[in-house]
Protein backbone atom coordinates (compact mmCIF):
# COMPACT_ATOMS: atom_id res chain seq x y z
CA UNK A 1 0.00 0.00 0.00
CA UNK A 2 1.24 3.72 -0.84
CA UNK A 3 1.94 6.97 0.73
CA UNK A 4 -1.36 7.77 -1.06
CA UNK A 5 -3.99 5.18 -1.58
CA UNK A 6 -4.47 1.43 -1.63
CA UNK A 7 -2.57 0.73 -4.42
CA UNK A 8 0.65 -1.00 -4.38
CA UNK A 9 3.82 1.38 -4.44
CA UNK A 10 4.81 2.40 -8.30
CA UNK A 11 8.17 0.46 -8.20
CA UNK A 12 6.25 -2.51 -7.97
CA UNK A 13 3.76 -1.45 -10.41
CA UNK A 14 6.46 -0.83 -12.75
CA UNK A 15 8.12 -4.75 -12.05
CA UNK A 16 5.08 -6.17 -12.29
CA UNK A 17 3.95 -5.04 -15.47
CA UNK A 18 7.77 -4.78 -16.98
CA UNK A 19 7.41 -0.80 -17.56
CA UNK A 20 11.08 -0.64 -18.64
CA UNK A 21 11.05 2.94 -19.49
CA UNK A 22 11.53 3.68 -23.35
CA UNK A 23 14.10 6.53 -24.65
CA UNK A 24 11.82 7.07 -28.07
CA UNK A 25 8.70 7.91 -25.62
CA UNK A 26 10.28 10.14 -23.34
CA UNK A 27 9.74 8.18 -20.22
CA UNK A 28 11.36 9.05 -17.29
CA UNK A 29 8.53 8.43 -14.70
CA UNK A 30 7.78 10.04 -11.34
CA UNK A 31 8.12 7.14 -8.81
CA UNK A 32 7.19 9.01 -5.45
CA UNK A 33 4.07 9.59 -4.99
CA UNK A 34 4.20 12.62 -2.14
CA UNK A 35 5.53 14.34 -5.03
CA UNK A 36 2.93 13.57 -7.75
CA UNK A 37 0.27 14.71 -4.68
CA UNK A 38 2.38 18.00 -4.71
CA UNK A 39 2.46 18.64 -8.30
CA UNK A 40 -1.19 17.80 -8.34
CA UNK A 41 -2.03 20.45 -5.73
CA UNK A 42 -0.23 22.88 -8.06
CA UNK A 43 -3.41 22.59 -10.32
CA UNK A 44 -5.08 24.19 -8.18
CA UNK A 45 -8.83 23.24 -6.62
CA UNK A 46 -9.91 19.81 -8.40
CA UNK A 47 -13.33 18.62 -6.97
CA UNK A 48 -15.17 20.06 -9.32
CA UNK A 49 -13.35 19.66 -12.35
CA UNK A 50 -12.37 17.26 -15.10
CA UNK A 51 -8.82 17.05 -15.65
CA UNK A 52 -7.34 15.98 -19.01
CA UNK A 53 -4.07 14.25 -18.03
CA UNK A 54 -1.69 13.66 -21.06
CA UNK A 55 1.16 10.65 -20.66
CA UNK A 56 0.13 9.26 -17.55
CA UNK A 57 2.60 6.35 -17.92
CA UNK A 58 2.85 3.90 -14.99
CA UNK A 59 -0.11 6.71 -13.19
CA UNK A 60 2.24 8.28 -10.49
CA UNK A 61 0.75 11.39 -11.27
CA UNK A 62 -2.82 10.16 -11.99
CA UNK A 63 -2.86 8.63 -8.92
CA UNK A 64 -1.92 12.07 -7.69
CA UNK A 65 -4.55 13.93 -9.02
CA UNK A 66 -7.62 11.32 -7.66
CA UNK A 67 -6.21 11.51 -4.56
CA UNK A 68 -6.50 15.78 -4.80
CA UNK A 69 -9.95 14.66 -5.34
CA UNK A 70 -10.42 15.27 -9.18
CA UNK A 71 -13.97 15.00 -9.82
CA UNK A 72 -13.21 12.81 -12.79
CA UNK A 73 -9.56 12.10 -15.01
CA UNK A 74 -9.15 11.70 -18.84
CA UNK A 75 -5.78 9.87 -19.42
CA UNK A 76 -4.40 9.65 -22.95
CA UNK A 77 -1.47 7.44 -22.80
CA UNK A 78 0.35 6.44 -26.27
CA UNK A 79 2.23 3.49 -24.84
CA UNK A 80 -0.26 0.19 -24.51
CA UNK A 81 1.98 -1.45 -21.80
CA UNK A 82 1.36 0.90 -19.75
CA UNK A 83 -2.47 0.33 -20.16
CA UNK A 84 -3.35 -2.77 -17.53
CA UNK A 85 -1.14 -0.67 -15.07
CA UNK A 86 -3.87 2.18 -15.24
CA UNK A 87 -6.68 -0.02 -15.72
CA UNK A 88 -5.97 -1.01 -11.91
CA UNK A 89 -6.23 2.47 -11.04
CA UNK A 90 -9.07 3.11 -12.89
CA UNK A 91 -11.35 0.06 -10.88
CA UNK A 92 -9.51 1.56 -7.59
CA UNK A 93 -11.11 4.92 -8.53
CA UNK A 94 -14.76 3.61 -10.04
CA UNK A 95 -16.50 6.23 -12.52
CA UNK A 96 -13.30 8.51 -11.88
CA UNK A 97 -10.66 7.52 -14.46
CA UNK A 98 -11.15 7.24 -18.44
CA UNK A 99 -8.16 6.39 -20.60
CA UNK A 100 -7.83 6.36 -24.02
CA UNK A 101 -4.82 4.67 -25.29
CA UNK A 102 -3.75 6.96 -28.32
CA UNK A 103 -1.42 9.35 -29.90
CA UNK A 104 -2.11 13.02 -28.15
CA UNK A 105 -1.25 14.57 -31.15
CA UNK A 106 -3.46 13.39 -33.12
CA UNK A 107 -6.89 12.56 -30.49
CA UNK A 108 -9.20 14.98 -29.80
CA UNK A 109 -10.13 14.77 -26.40
CA UNK A 110 -12.89 17.43 -26.00
CA UNK A 111 -15.90 15.09 -26.42
CA UNK A 112 -14.79 13.02 -23.79
CA UNK A 113 -14.61 15.81 -21.15
CA UNK A 114 -17.51 18.02 -19.48
CA UNK A 115 -16.11 21.83 -17.94
CA UNK A 116 -14.36 23.07 -15.76
CA UNK A 117 -11.91 21.32 -17.11
CA UNK A 118 -7.94 21.47 -15.76
CA UNK A 119 -4.57 19.92 -17.65
CA UNK A 120 -2.02 18.40 -16.32
CA UNK A 121 0.73 16.37 -17.75
CA UNK A 122 4.45 15.26 -17.43
CA UNK A 123 5.25 14.88 -20.89
CA UNK A 124 8.30 14.20 -23.42
CA UNK A 125 9.67 17.93 -23.48
CA UNK A 126 9.01 17.81 -27.48
CA UNK A 127 4.97 16.79 -26.91
CA UNK A 128 4.47 19.74 -24.30
CA UNK A 129 5.73 21.93 -26.15
CA UNK A 130 3.80 21.07 -29.63
CA UNK A 131 0.69 20.59 -27.03
CA UNK A 132 0.93 24.00 -25.38
CA UNK A 133 0.99 26.19 -28.27
CA UNK A 134 -1.46 24.40 -29.81
CA UNK A 135 -3.92 24.81 -26.25
CA UNK A 136 -2.46 28.69 -26.52
CA UNK A 137 -3.37 29.00 -30.06
CA UNK A 138 -7.11 27.83 -30.50
CA UNK A 139 -9.75 29.83 -32.82
CA UNK A 140 -11.95 31.10 -30.32
CA UNK A 141 -10.78 31.99 -26.85
CA UNK A 142 -11.46 31.85 -23.54
CA UNK A 143 -10.10 28.19 -24.63
CA UNK A 144 -11.21 24.69 -23.24
CA UNK A 145 -9.40 24.90 -20.33
CA UNK A 146 -9.32 26.36 -17.06
CA UNK A 147 -6.00 25.83 -16.02
CA UNK A 148 -2.44 23.90 -17.59
CA UNK A 149 0.12 22.57 -14.82
CA UNK A 150 2.59 21.20 -17.12
CA UNK A 151 6.17 19.34 -16.45
CA UNK A 152 9.16 21.21 -18.88
CA UNK A 153 12.95 21.25 -19.42
CA UNK A 154 13.69 24.24 -16.91
CA UNK A 155 15.08 26.27 -20.23
CA UNK A 156 11.78 25.61 -21.41
CA UNK A 157 10.09 26.61 -18.63
CA UNK A 158 12.40 29.41 -18.14
CA UNK A 159 11.21 30.74 -21.57
CA UNK A 160 7.44 30.87 -21.20
CA UNK A 161 7.47 33.03 -18.23
CA UNK A 162 10.59 35.06 -19.80
CA UNK A 163 10.37 39.20 -19.70
CA UNK A 164 11.02 41.42 -22.80
CA UNK A 165 15.29 41.70 -22.28
CA UNK A 166 16.47 38.41 -21.54
CA UNK A 167 17.87 35.45 -23.51
CA UNK A 168 14.62 33.54 -22.69
CA UNK A 169 12.22 36.24 -23.84
CA UNK A 170 10.77 35.03 -27.46
CA UNK A 171 7.75 33.65 -29.42
CA UNK A 172 6.64 31.33 -26.43
CA UNK A 173 6.35 34.13 -23.10
CA UNK A 174 4.54 36.18 -25.93
CA UNK A 175 1.77 33.69 -26.92
CA UNK A 176 1.62 32.33 -23.35
CA UNK A 177 1.58 35.20 -21.55
CA UNK A 178 -0.62 37.15 -24.15
CA UNK A 179 -3.77 34.85 -22.77
CA UNK A 180 -2.68 33.61 -20.16
CA UNK A 181 -0.64 34.03 -16.58
CA UNK A 182 2.21 31.95 -16.43
CA UNK A 183 4.33 31.07 -13.19
CA UNK A 184 6.93 28.36 -12.25
CA UNK A 185 5.52 26.56 -9.38
CA UNK A 186 8.41 24.14 -8.82
CA UNK A 187 11.84 22.91 -9.62
CA UNK A 188 12.74 19.34 -9.91
CA UNK A 189 16.22 17.72 -10.13
CA UNK A 190 17.13 15.02 -12.05
CA UNK A 191 16.56 12.56 -9.64
CA UNK A 192 13.08 13.02 -8.63
CA UNK A 193 12.76 10.91 -12.23
CA UNK A 194 13.15 6.84 -13.24
CA UNK A 195 15.67 6.97 -15.09
CA UNK A 196 17.17 10.39 -14.46
CA UNK A 197 16.75 12.54 -17.28
CA UNK A 198 20.24 14.87 -18.42
CA UNK A 199 18.47 18.10 -17.69
CA UNK A 200 16.36 19.67 -14.52
CA UNK A 201 12.78 20.33 -14.84
CA UNK A 202 10.45 22.87 -13.73
CA UNK A 203 6.42 22.60 -12.92
CA UNK A 204 4.68 25.24 -14.89
CA UNK A 205 1.33 26.75 -13.96
CA UNK A 206 -0.93 28.79 -16.84
CA UNK A 207 -4.61 30.03 -15.43
CA UNK A 208 -6.43 31.01 -18.87
CA UNK A 209 -7.63 34.37 -19.12
CA UNK A 210 -11.21 35.39 -19.48
CA UNK A 211 -9.78 37.54 -22.94
CA UNK A 212 -6.10 38.30 -24.32
CA UNK A 213 -4.47 41.11 -22.05
CA UNK A 214 -4.29 43.48 -24.71
CA UNK A 215 -6.37 43.46 -27.78
CA UNK A 216 -5.02 42.43 -31.24
CA UNK A 217 -5.90 40.11 -34.32
CA UNK A 218 -4.38 36.80 -33.51
CA UNK A 219 -3.09 35.79 -36.69
CA UNK A 220 -1.09 38.91 -37.34
CA UNK A 221 0.23 38.90 -33.92
CA UNK A 222 1.62 35.67 -34.49
CA UNK A 223 3.02 36.46 -37.83
CA UNK A 224 4.79 39.83 -36.02
CA UNK A 225 5.94 37.55 -33.39
CA UNK A 226 7.30 34.76 -35.52
CA UNK A 227 9.25 37.27 -38.10
CA UNK A 228 10.75 39.48 -35.75
CA UNK A 229 12.26 36.67 -33.32
CA UNK A 230 13.19 34.42 -36.42
CA UNK A 231 15.88 37.00 -36.85
CA UNK A 232 15.81 37.97 -33.36
CA UNK A 233 19.61 39.95 -34.18
CA UNK A 234 18.01 42.05 -36.95
CA UNK A 235 16.41 45.20 -36.30
CA UNK A 236 12.58 44.89 -36.69
CA UNK A 237 12.63 47.09 -39.28
CA UNK A 238 14.64 44.69 -41.24
CA UNK A 239 13.26 41.64 -39.70
CA UNK A 240 9.89 43.06 -40.41
CA UNK A 241 9.66 44.39 -43.69
CA UNK A 242 8.14 41.47 -45.87
CA UNK A 243 5.11 41.24 -43.14
CA UNK A 244 3.76 44.83 -44.03
CA UNK A 245 4.07 47.60 -46.61
CA UNK A 246 5.40 50.57 -44.77
CA UNK A 247 6.51 48.76 -41.19
CA UNK A 248 8.85 52.01 -39.92
CA UNK A 249 5.48 53.80 -40.07
CA UNK A 250 3.75 50.74 -38.15
CA UNK A 251 6.33 50.10 -35.34
CA UNK A 252 6.27 54.41 -34.71
CA UNK A 253 2.58 53.77 -34.59
CA UNK A 254 3.19 51.52 -31.79
CA UNK A 255 5.61 53.15 -30.02
CA UNK A 256 8.60 51.16 -31.39
CA UNK A 257 11.76 52.52 -32.42
CA UNK A 258 12.42 50.97 -36.16
CA UNK A 259 16.34 50.34 -35.20
CA UNK A 260 14.77 47.95 -31.88
CA UNK A 261 15.10 44.30 -32.04
CA UNK A 262 12.58 41.78 -31.21
CA UNK A 263 14.11 41.27 -27.17
CA UNK A 264 13.76 44.97 -26.41
CA UNK A 265 10.05 44.70 -27.24
CA UNK A 266 7.10 44.22 -25.13
CA UNK A 267 3.81 42.30 -25.07
CA UNK A 268 1.92 45.27 -25.07
CA UNK A 269 3.98 47.17 -28.01
CA UNK A 270 3.77 43.95 -30.51
CA UNK A 271 0.18 43.94 -29.88
CA UNK A 272 0.13 47.83 -30.97
CA UNK A 273 1.99 46.92 -33.67
CA UNK A 274 -0.41 44.03 -34.82
CA UNK A 275 -3.11 46.24 -34.55
CA UNK A 276 -1.55 48.86 -36.16
CA UNK A 277 -1.05 46.59 -38.71
CA UNK A 278 -4.67 45.21 -39.14
CA UNK A 279 -6.78 47.46 -36.89
CA UNK A 280 -9.26 45.50 -35.26
CA UNK A 281 -13.22 46.15 -36.21
N1 LIG B 1 3.18 10.96 -16.21
C1 LIG B 1 4.11 9.87 -15.96
C2 LIG B 1 4.99 10.23 -14.77
O1 LIG B 1 4.96 11.41 -14.38
O2 LIG B 1 5.68 9.36 -14.26
C3 LIG B 1 4.96 9.56 -17.18
C4 LIG B 1 5.84 10.70 -17.64
S1 LIG B 1 6.89 10.33 -19.02
C5 LIG B 1 7.95 11.75 -18.95
C6 LIG B 1 5.95 10.75 -20.47
C7 LIG B 1 4.77 9.84 -20.80
O3 LIG B 1 4.13 10.35 -21.98
C8 LIG B 1 5.16 8.43 -21.09
O4 LIG B 1 4.29 7.54 -20.43
C9 LIG B 1 4.98 8.29 -22.62
O5 LIG B 1 4.65 6.98 -23.04
C10 LIG B 1 3.84 9.26 -22.86
N2 LIG B 1 3.80 9.81 -24.23
C11 LIG B 1 4.84 10.15 -25.02
N3 LIG B 1 4.41 10.69 -26.19
C12 LIG B 1 3.04 10.70 -26.11
C13 LIG B 1 2.01 11.13 -26.99
N4 LIG B 1 2.31 11.66 -28.18
N5 LIG B 1 0.72 10.99 -26.60
C14 LIG B 1 0.42 10.45 -25.38
N6 LIG B 1 1.35 10.02 -24.52
C15 LIG B 1 2.64 10.15 -24.86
Amino acid sequence: MSAIDSLPPLREVIDTHQLLARKSLGQNFLLDLNLTAKIARQAGDLSGCDVLEIGPGPGGLTRGLLAEGARRVLAVEKDSRCMPALAEIAAAYPGRLELINGDALEIDPLQHLTPPVRVAANLPYNVGTELLVRWLTPKDWPPFWQSLTLMFQREVAERIVAQPGTKAYGRLALLAQWRADARIVLALPPEAFSPPPKVHSAVVHLTALAEPRFPADAATLSRVIAAGFNQRRKMLRASLKSVAPGIEDHLRAAGIAPTERAEQVSLEQFCALARSIKPLD
